[in-house]
């Protein structure tokens, strides 16, 4: 038996705690008695937004709903129970309801000879109000009078009859949680012909992962709903798993940096000359062989792998013709120079990028599969269950409305939650840059190298990070928490040309701002390399390159450039402005000057086309920040998807796929994570799906697999959230329009309309797009198609797919009408 004992109060010096302690070390032959205190639980707050209960409230629940009873120490000040305590009772009451059906036992110690006694039938009354709904030991009143004189030195008890009475009603408790809480025991999904009482003895005498209390069951947990991750739970699926899919995202914003990808995916037809290619693009590292041959293979299979399991009309960008493909012609071979560069092709699943095409395909693949797999959103993973003995991972701890839940995972489980763009501790210690902002999802945190280090896991390319954007891969500097915006193109061509330059945190330039760059990588004495990050980079120019941005539409019409801008007469003044000294300032630009003016530039060779000598002034600075595009650092994998330790073992039943990882090192060739996804989440996702029935397994199996895949109990219900279709309201003349195209995925609108087609009204029911300008094309739109009662109205720059994803619901809505 497993019981947590709540120290009612938040005071340092208390007679409960110390009658607890008696407690557990008294009875600890008979059950395993955890004392927890309250003194750092904030005060109860109903106004904490949604998803931020403190970390403390979490702890205890989680604590609360793993043990088998809980044992509440109430003391007693004004007759009645302390504050803190109340406050700890709200909180395990408002959002969550670990009490609920739990087998209390009431103490009380106090230095009064009632001893307690009004604070606990407080306490009980609380304990039996709805939304708490605990079943307390009735009668079997402990109270602890004159407490101060009650325990010796050794902290004992010195009262004898004291001690049979409190054993008394301990066990008296056993009998009650034995009796009461028999069927709560049985792991869920279980359709065992043993009685209760059967199943109560025999679990006692359970091993460690035995005793776990498994909140729900499936064949194969995947970690992260992002291209990889869908890709594993699909193939899982596909061979006969029952999975379980959980992303830390809220509904609409899972897909990972897959949705913002430019959804191309590396391929090629020649699987030498590409196995030469990737081999030179690692280089200097080793790469393991099998892996490579795997990669390669799976690379050169590329086309047919998005027929046959995308039902996908396959794009080659180097092969093929048709319009725009301009726009990649660049990277279909990043490094040209490379043996082997020219088998390298990128692919799409129909001719365009950027749209989120492969990423919406590979999300209606599982939403195929709602049969076979559950999805939880809002759902953040939080540890791997390890059997301590064989080292096989049995299960994961996730976090679903705020409680902990235990997940067994009877075949396998997936890491597939992405890289740590957005952790900054992690940017700090592997990629030595104080701030990376990230181009993509805001949550990839690298929860998944944390989880597979402490179950042992070896890590890889740690040091390996890409960049795009402007510049060498930069942007205009936002918020510590927001993602970058992306403007390549004309918007880099006018930041890399004429009187403008970057400087580093000591006022002088650090790159040359035209060099051609591969994802953020520069030419570095003969390899390539992203620069060393600055802590405040900036862009400093003169009026006549403002006026130039102030034509560009997407720059002078971004909040974060307008906002920022930072104007001066003088360059001493602008020097103070951004906190660098006047004379290195001075003479960074006098330099640039004097090159433009020689036609040649002689520090980092700018092309001197480029170069234009700066006015008398005003001048103007705009911070920008390094962005980072993906990481490739993780748990290191083998060929079948197995997460290794230090000596190259596989750790039982783990596998991984995607950015988390990955195989892409040092040179990083376009289309290599989502290539990477494809074919590493299509092994990990058939071998985490391969029934388990090694001597691994045995001790955290159920007797036979059918009792896995019953019914659970109604209680356990987690909740599916990969439902069909939602309906919404209409009322005359309503029609309600569908589009599966936007970044986020549906886009739902309720259209007024007459019977002549004229719109009245546009509403949006439902829609997840980027918080950018994604969502001002939603807002500003609809009345833009009332006013002008059409719907084919200007599309906002930058966005072009949520602006297309609109168009397409509206439509969907006015040929509903007749
Ligand atoms: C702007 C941009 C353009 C790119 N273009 C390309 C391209 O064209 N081709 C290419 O090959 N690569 C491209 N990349 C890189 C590529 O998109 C990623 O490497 C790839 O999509 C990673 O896929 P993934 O499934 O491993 O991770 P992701 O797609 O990032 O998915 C990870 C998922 O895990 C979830 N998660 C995180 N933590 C937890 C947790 N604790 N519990 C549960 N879930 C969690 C996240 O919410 C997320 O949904 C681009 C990246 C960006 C940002």
């Amino acid at each position: 038996m497993h019981f947590i004992a709540i120290v009612g109060t938040n005071t340092k010096q208390s007679t409960n705690r110390k009658l607890l302690s008696f407690m557990a070390k008294h009875f600890s032959s008979e059950a395993n008695i955890e004392l927890c205190e309250i003194r750092n639980i904030p005060m109860f707050n109903e106004n904490k937004p949604q998803n931020d209960d403190p970390v403390e409230v979490k702890e205890l629940t989680s604590k609360v709903l793993q043990a088998d009873g809980v044992i509440i120490g109430c003391p007693e000040y004004t007759h009645s129970f302390p504050s803190s305590l109340k406050s700890v009772l709200e909180w395990l009451s408002y959002r969550v309801h670990p009490l609920a059906e739990k087998p209390i036992m009431l103490v009380g110690a106090s230095k009064y000879a009632t001893g307690a006694s009004r604070s606990q039938n407080q306490v009980r009354e609380i304990l039996d109000s709805p939304g708490v709904s605990a079943i307390v030991l009735p009668g079997n009143e402990f109270l602890l009078g004159n407490s101060y004189d009650a325990f010796d030195s050794a902290g004992n008890i010195k009262d004898k009859k004291t001690i049979d009475f409190l054993e008394q009603c301990f066990s008296n408790f056993l009998e009650f949680v034995n009796n009461n809480s028999a069927v709560s025991q049985k792991p869920v999904g279980t359709t065992s012909n043993k009685t209760n009482e059967e199943f109560v003895k025999e679990n006692k005498t359970m091993n460690t992962i035995k005793d776990i209390r498994w909140d729900a069951i499936y064949d194969v947990v995947v970690l992260g709903f992002g291209g990889a991750g869908a890709t594993a739970a699909r193939f899982a699926a596909d061979d006969g798993a029952k999975v379980l899919l959980v992303d830390s995202a809220p509904e609409g914003h899972e897909g990972g940096n897959t949705r913002y990808a430019a959804q191309l995916v590396g391929s090629g037809d020649d699987f030498d000359g590409l196995k030469k290619y990737y081999k030179n693009l690692t280089f200097p590292m080793n790469l393991d062989e099998e892996m490579i041959d795997t990669y390669v293979e799976g690379m050169v299979g590329i086309q047919d792998y998005l027929k046959k399991y995308l039902d996908a009309e396959p794009v080659s960008w180097r092969h093929d013709d048709f319009e725009g493909k301009e726009v990649a012609k660049s990277i279909i071979a990043e490094f040209p120079e490379f043996p082997g560069a020219q088998t390298h092709d990128l692919a799409t699943v129909h001719q365009g990028v950027f749209d989120a095409a492969l990423w919406q395909n590979l999300k209606q693949q599982v939403s195929k599969r709602s049969d076979k797999i559950e999805v939880m959103y809002s759902t953040p993973a939080r540890k791997l269950i390890q059997d301590p003995t064989t080292k096989a991972i049995c299960g994961v701890v996730i976090e679903r409305e705020h409680v902990l839940r235990n997940i067994k995972a009877q075949n396998g489980v997936v890491l597939a939650m992405g890289g740590f763009e957005n952790n900054q501790q992690y940017i700090e210690d592997f990629l030595g840059a104080k701030k990376l902002t990230p181009l993509g999802s805001i949550y990839n945190k690298g929860a998944g190298i944390k989880m597979a280090q402490e179950v042992g896991a070896d890590l890889w390319h740690m040091n390996n990070f890409e960049s795009l954007g402007l510049l060498h891969g930069m942007a205009f500097s936002v918020e510590d928490d927001e993602r970058g915006r992306l403007m390549i193109g004309a918007q880099n061509q006018v930041l890399s040309n004429g009187s403008i330059l970057a400087v580093g945190d000591d006022g002088t330039r650090y790159f040359n701002e035209s060099e051609e760059n591969r994802h953020g990588h520069i030419k570095n004495h003969g390899s390539w390399k992203v620069p060393l990050n600055q802590v405040h980079p900036y862009l400093i120019f003169d009026q006549t390159k403002k006026n130039e941005l102030d034509k560009d539409d997407i720059i002078s019409k971004y909040e974060s450039y307008r906002n920022n801008l930072i104007k001066a007469d003088s360059i001493a003044q602008l020097a103070k402005l951004i906190d660098v000294d006047e004379a290195v300032l001075k003479e960074t630009i006098v330099r640039f000057d004097n090159a433009a003016k020689n036609k040649e530039e002689t520090e980092f060779h700018r092309d001197p086309k480029t170069l234009r000598v700066f006015d008398k002034g005003p001048f103007y600075a705009i911070k920008m920040a390094q962005t980072v595009l993906n990481t490739q650092g993780g748990p290191r994998r083998n060929s079948r998807s197995e997460v290794l330790n230090p000596d190259a073992q596989p750790i039982p039943h783990l596998y991984s796929a995607g950015e988390l990882g990955g195989i892409c090192a040092n040179h990083y060739q376009g289309g290599g994570n989502l290539a990477e996804c494809l074919i590493f989440g299509k092994i990990a996702g058939q071998n985490a799906a391969v029934p388990k029935v090694d001597e691994l397994s045995i001790s955290y199996l159920s007797d036979t697999a059918e009792e896995n895949n019953t019914e659970r109990p109604k209680s356990f219900t987690l909740g599916n959230d990969n439902t069909t279709e939602e309906k919404f309201t209409t009322g005359k003349d309503q029609y309600i329009g569908r589009s599966a195209a936007g970044i986020g995925g549906e886009v739902v609108v309720r259209l007024t309309s007459d019977s002549k087609k004229n719109i009245k009204n546009v509403e949006i029911l439902k829609q997840s797009e980027s918080g950018d300008v994604g969502l001002e094309a939603l807002e500003k739109m609809p009345e833009e198609m009332v006013t002008k009662n059409k719907i084919d109205v200007d599309a906002i720059s930058g966005a072009s797919v949520s602006s297309k994803a609109l168009k397409s619901a509206v439509a969907d809505a006015l040929n509903q009408v007749n």
